[in-house]
């Protein structure tokens, strides 16, 4: 079996490719997040994120997907670890500015 240089075997990358192609097609290009605007230049750079952050969560409906630029994607997955490791004692440390890209998350979270 083949991977690249991420260690991300070719089966992977496929299904990647799957969901990737259907959210792109579902939703407009731009960052759920920072709200930058994507074309086909630059749509390597908007990346498919899962809401539940199950990759093999991919309903037909696109309901778990979110589109995000690499940037805001990054910082997801880094404020979900940290959420995940110290619950909610990170709440604060996250959401301190009044202009609070990440708030709707916020709200994503608490609502489950
Ligand atoms: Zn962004
Ligand atoms: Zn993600």
């Amino acid at each position: 079996m083949t991977s690249d240089n991420l260690g991300r075997t070719s089966s992977y990358l496929q299904k990647e490719q799957g969901y990737r192609e259907k959210a792109l097609k579902m939703y407009p290009w731009i960052c759920g997040r920072c709200a930058r605007e994507f074309n086909s230049k630059n749509i390597r750079e908007l990346t498919v994120h899962h809401r539940d952050h199950n990759h093999d969560n991919n309903p037909a409906d696109g309901s778990n997907w979110e589109l995000l630029c690499l940037y805001c994607h990054d910082h997801e997955h880094t404020k979900f670890h940290e959420h995940v490791l110290y619950g909610s004692t990170t709440e604060k440390k996250i959401a301190p500015a009044t202009h609070n890209p990440f708030a709707d998350l916020k709200n994503l979270l608490d609502k489950k």
